[in-house]
C-alpha cells in the first residue's frame, strides 16, 4: 500500500510578531514556488516593501516553474533555450553550476528528469524501475548546460533542468534587495524553511529560528538567535512518500538517481546577509539553499571537510540518524540546544580533532 504524505515547514520561526507591547509588523502571507510565505516588517516603507516582495516572488514562481508550459524553464527544457534577456536567471543558472562543481556534483540542478521520474514533480509518486534511471542518469551533469556567445543558455538533447533546490534561497536574496531599498532595517522573511532575518527584532534582541526535530516536526532540534542571517534547512523528512514500509524522499543524488541516504536526516546551513552593497543577483540566500541539499546528499564527513575547507563563509547544524546534533563553533554562541529532545549535542571545530 502506498501513502503519500506531504511534510510541514521545515525551519520555523518563533518569532512572537505581535507579541504584547511590541510593534506590530506588517505582513503578506501568500503561497508561491509550492509553499507558503511570509514577509514581516516593521520599519521604513514597510508596506510597500512587503507588497514588493510578493509580486517579485509570485513572478519568480511563474518564470521558474517546470509545470507550467510558458514558463522560461519550460521554454529551456524543450529546447527553445534561455534569451539573454533573462540574465537574471542565467546568473541563477550560473551560481548554480558553480555550487555544483563546488559540491562535487552533490547538487545538481539537472537532476530534474530524475525528480520527474520519481513523481515528485506531479505528486504522483513511484519508484522508477533502474533501466529508466540508466537511461537518464547520462544526461546528468552541468556539462550538458551549454553558454553561447550570445549569452543565451541551452541544454543538450535529454537534459532539463529543475531549480527547487535553489530557487526559494534566490528568492530569499531578492526579499533582502527589496527590503533593503525599502529603507527597512527589521523584517524577516519565512520561505518554507527558507528564513532571511534583517536587522535585529524591533526590540533590539536577535531572531529566533527554530531548526526542526526531523524526528517529530512539531518539536525543536535547537534554536538560532541569529541578526542579519539566512538559515536553510534541507531535510527527508520535509517530502517523502513511503512503499512497502520504506520511506523515499526527494533529496536525490545525482550520483545514483535515488533518494539520498547519507545518515543525516536534516541539515541547516547559515550564512551571513549580503548587506547592501551586495547589489542584485543570487548572493547567500541562494548559497545556503543550494548547500543545505548538497551537505544532505554529502553525508557528515564530507560536508565537515566542505565546512573546514573555508572557501565559502557558512556554519552548520546538522542532524543525524543515530540521533547527534552536530553544530559548527561559529554558531557555538548562538544555537541554543533543546532540553529533552533526546539528541546528543557536539561541537564541530575548524580543525580536526
Ligand atoms: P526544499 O525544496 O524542500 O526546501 P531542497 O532545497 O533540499 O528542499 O530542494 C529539494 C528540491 O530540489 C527537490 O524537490 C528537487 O526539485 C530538487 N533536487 C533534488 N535533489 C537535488 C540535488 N541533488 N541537487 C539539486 N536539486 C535537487
Ligand atoms: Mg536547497
Amino acid at each position: 500500500m502506498r501513502r503519500l504524505l506531504a511534510a510541514a515547514l521545515c525551519a520555523a520561526l518563533i518569532t512572537g510578531l505581535s507579541a504584547c507591547g511590541q510593534e506590530e509588523g506588517t505582513s503578506a502571507e501568500f503561497y508561491a514556488m509550492d509553499t507558503n510565505m511570509s514577509v514581516t516588517a516593521y520599519d521604513g516603507n514597510a508596506q510597500n516593501a512587503v507588497s514588493a516582495v510578493r509580486d517579485e516572488l509570485y513572478s519568480l514562481d511563474l518564470r521558474l516553474s517546470r509545470t507550467r508550459i510558458d514558463s522560461a524553464i519550460s521554454r529551456l527544457n524543450t529546447g527553445v533555450g534561455l534569451p539573454a534577456e533573462e540574465a537574471d536567471i542565467s546568473q541563477l543558472i550560473t551560481s548554480a553550476i558553480e555550487y555544483s562543481d563546488a559540491t562535487a556534483g552533490a547538487f545538481d540542478i539537472t537532476v530534474a528528469p530524475l525528480v520527474s521520474a520519481w513523481g515528485f514533480t506531479t505528486d504522483h509518486y513511484q519508484i522508477p524501475k533502474q533501466k529508466e534511471l540508466d537511461r537518464l542518469l547520462p544526461h546528468v551533469g552541468s556539462s550538458h548546460i551549454l553558454f553561447g556567445g550570445d549569452g543565451t543558455i541551452t541544454l543538450d538533447g535529454g537534459t532539463k533542468i529543475d531549480l527547487g533546490g535553489i530557487a526559494k534561497g534566490y528568492a530569499s536574496d531578492l526579499c533582502e534587495q527589496i527590503l533593503s531599498e525599502s529603507g527597512v532595517t527589521s523584517a524577516m522573511a519565512s520561505l518554507g524553511g527558507n528564513i532571511y532575518v534583517r536587522g535585529s527584532k524591533p526590540d533590539g534582541s536577535a531572531w529566533r529560528v527554530g531548526v526542526q526535530d526531523p524526528q517529530k516536526p512539531s518539536g525543536f532540534a535547537g534554536v538560532l538567535s541569529l541578526t542579519d542571517a539566512y538559515a536553510v534547512t534541507s531535510g527527508g523528512y520535509q517530502r517523502y512518500f513511503e512503499e512497502n514500509g520504506k520511506r523515499y524522499h526527494h533529496i536525490l543524488n545525482p550520483a545514483t538517481g535515488y533518494p539520498a541516504e547519507s545518515g543525516l536526516t536534516s541539515v541547516t546551513v547559515v550564512a551571513p546577509a549580503n548587506g547592501d552593497e551586495h547589489g542584485d543577483g543570487p548572493g547567500h540566500g541562494t548559497m545556503c539553499d543550494a548547500f543545505s541539499t548538497a551537505l544532505f546528499v554529502m553525508g557528515e564527513e564530507k560536508a565537515v571537510e566542505f565546512w573546514r575547507s573555508g572557501v565559502y563563509d557558512f556554519d552548520l547544524v546538522m542532524v543525524t540518524e543515530d540521533g547527534r546534533v552536530l553544530v559548527t563553533d561559529g554558531l557555538a554562541d548562538k544555537f541554543q540546544q533543546e532540553d529533552g529532545s533526546g539528541y546528543a549535542y557536539e561541537t564541530v571545530s575548524g580543525n580536526p580533532a
